[in-house]
């Protein structure tokens, strides 16, 4: 049964584009006389500071504006502007003086100026206290403040501005929206700040700016990072004009949110649909995840065509996605290549190929790209370290993982978050080193929440270990309260335990509506066409050929000495039973599809949306050798090479 088609021809526009930044808008020029005293020629000196500031020169400027007594206000605008650019702090500040001395300081013009200058040189106090001292504030200064306050992340700031702000009876703008929206997501407690965003939302309706399309496309960009997406998505078809941008931000939407398909299909409407604006590189960046997140190799080939056609192979992020997209389908070599072809590599190409690397199981090679990156004087990111940490925890490299999570701090002032954490209790976990697991846990400087816990569970699962998955459960109980993987995973504990009483209690638990059960799903693709299996309990035929194979292989396999690992069956059943569920499970169908529907010599790839169970991993691995057939498989965690009858991943996954 397959849930999509992606047409096997879209007829692609052959033509390029140039893509333009976006800038922030621009306040209209206020020219009125500040003081008496000041005057608005342009003296001799006034020129030349102007000149030197289009130069480059600020040094040089500053020293001339000490000997011009009335400086105008576009000489105070090119000197602000030239601070920025130089990332000169004190600079800035004597400029600032100097400005208020000569009485511009409530030039709303110049207030704007000044908020930007000190946003990009990260001093927020400096911003507030030019808004605070502006006594004339037009809305292009609060806007100015919320892009600042935004920028740094203090979202919840800009929101009780604006609830002042409307108090006041200034009126909102079309800017003044987008940055009130875009503060909605800039603060860490997302949650609260939904009903903030909706209320915004209900404003902009009544303003009736619901037609203005910069507006109602950040609309959608919000309620994609609060994960909603029947909300983006009703937004976005409501809307009368789309542009790019609208069609980007949606497709975006759908990629991160775990709905590659429909993200798939809604760049495919795009194409057909739109006909003069075409997909840029942000585009370009999602329809890739997509494509990574599918294993869809042969719709990513004709993506990475497109891209090559535009001229959009030069951006850096879609490099790096192109590189992510090859490695997530099993083609790390291209990966590689991609990777030495560029030319000014950033922190996101090393991450991408560290990752790569790492999803593979290589965590030597891994580490050795780390050092390659700090060689070439590259700062490793956050990311940087997630990735490495999880390339260590694929390939179980305990001491090389330890030491670098130590480094973190020690060598590159980087706080390890919980991503960090979750690495390092998966990476010991898995090694069965659970007192320094526990000890990690202990330490933490924050709130472990849901990923560290589950990281402890995902171990205890390995090892079967029965005490300290309780407790991890009855944490990840509070924490995700709907996530049914969480009791899955316990119950896979008991089962393995024998403690069947547990399991039936589990299973009770299961039944509760609330929980979001994620069945397990497998995913092929087959002649640029994608096919999707999902889990069945009970083994039903549903495609006679498919399973017939399975029947078969099964069969001979047993005779040839392979063994059920009835044990993951959840059920205290017969032995005969617990196999005719196991036949059932997603990825054994799509296996055996890939079998029939590919040919000599061409690997079958599939990708699964949970962990591979053990008994679907030694049979893989069997039907490799047995088929003669080289079998990838990437499952929730990582890659499996399944070939002659062995995995890349050495059964440690
Ligand atoms: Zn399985
Ligand atoms: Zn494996």
């Amino acid at each position: 049964m397959w849930v999509f088609q992606f047409p096997q021809s879209v007829q692609l526009p052959q033509y390029t584009t140039h893509f333009t930044p976006r800038t922030p808008p621009k306040p209209p020029a206020c020219s009125f006389t500040i003081k008496p005293s000041a005057t608005t020629t342009n003296t001799n000196n006034n020129r030349l500071i102007q000149s030197l500031c289009k130069q480059g020169n600020l040094k040089q400027a500053l020293k001339v504006l000490s000997h011009e007594p009335n400086p105008t206000q576009h000489t105070y605008e090119l000197l602000i502007l030239s601070c920025g650019h130089k990332n000169s702090l004190p600079d800035a500040e004597s400029v600032h003086d100097h400005l208020v001395n000569n009485g511009f300081d409530q030039d709303p013009f110049l207030a704007t100026k000044l908020i930007a200058m000190y946003s990009e040189l990260d001093s927020i106090d400096n911003v507030r206290k030019v808004f605070d001292k502006t006594r004339n504030r037009t809305i292009y200064v609060w806007n100015a403040l919320f892009r600042a306050l935004t920028l740094a992340g203090r979202g919840e700031e800009v929101l009780d501005l604006y609830r002042r702000m409307n108090k006041i009876g200034i009126p909102s703008d079309r800017f003044t929206y987008t940055y009130v929206l875009k503060a909605c997501v800039a603060s860490e407690c997302l949650i609260s700040l939904l009903k903030k965003g909706k209320e915004i939302h209900a404003r902009i309706l009544r303003d009736g700016c619901d037609s203005r399309v910069h507006i109602m496309t950040t609309l959608v960009d919000m309620y994609a990072r609060f994960g909603c997406v029947d909300y983006a998505s009703r937004v976005f078809s409501a809307m009368p004009v789309k542009n790019v941008v609208s069609w980007s931000a949606m497709i975006a939407c759908y990629a991160k949110n775990g709905k590659p398909y429909e993200a798939l299909e809604l760049f495919h409407e795009m194409m057909l649909q739109t006909h003069d604006s075409f997909p840029n590189s942000v585009t370009m960046v999602s329809v890739l995840q997509a494509c990574a997140a599918l294993a869809a190799l042969e719709q990513g080939k004709l993506i990475h065509g497109y891209v090559l056609r535009r001229g959009l192979d030069s951006i850096l992020p879609v490099t790096s996605a192109l590189m992510t997209m090859y490695a997530r389908c099993g083609k790390l070599e291209v990966a590689q290549r991609i990777f030495n072809q560029v030319d000014k590599k950033d922190v996101v190409s090393w991450n991408s190929l560290i990752s790569s690397y790492g999803i593979h199981g290589f965590g030597m090679k891994a580490i050795q790209i780390f050092k390659d990156m700090l060689y070439h004087g590259v700062s490793p990111s956050t990311v940087t370290f997630v990735s490495v940490l999880g390339a260590c925890s694929h390939a179980g490299l305990v001491d090389e993982g330890k030491r670098l999570f130590d480094s973190m701090w020690k060598e590159h002032r980087i706080r390890p978050g919980v991503e960090h954490y979750a690495c390092m209790v998966d990476l010991l976990g898995r090694a069965n080193r659970f007192d320094e697991a526990a000890k990690i846990i202990e330490d933490m400087r924050i709130e472990p929440g849901p990923k560290v816990w589950g990281s402890l569970l995902g171990a205890c699962r390995i090892h079967c270990i029965v005490e300290l998955a309780e407790r991890a459960s009855s944490r990840l109980f509070e924490l995700e309260p709907t996530n049914a993987g969480n009791y899955v995973l316990l119950a896979d504990i008991y089962a393995e335990a024998q403690m069947w009483d547990e399991v039936k209690r589990m299973r009770k638990l299961l039944e509760a509506p609330k929980l979001q059960k994620v069945p397990g799903r497998s995913w092929i693709e087959v002649k640029r066409k994608m096919y999707s299996f999902v889990s069945v309990d009970e083994f039903k035929p549903q495609i006679e050929q498919v399973h017939a194979l399975l029947i078969k292989l099964s069969k001979e396999m047993k005779e040839k000495g392979y063994v059920r690992q009835t044990k993951v069956v959840l059920y205290d059943l017969d032995e005969e039973e617990k196999e005719r569920i196991l036949l059932g499970h997603s990825e054994k169908l799509a296996v055996s599809f890939g079998l029939i529907n590919t040919n000599y010599g061409e690997a079958v790839r599939i990708t699964k949306n949970l962990r591979l169970c053990e008994d679907c991993h030694s049979f893989t691995k069997f039907v490799s050798r047995f088929a003669n057939k080289e079998i990838l498989v990437r499952d929730v965690n990582r890659f499996h090479h399944f070939k002659d009858g062995d995995c890349s991943c050495g059964d440690y996954w």
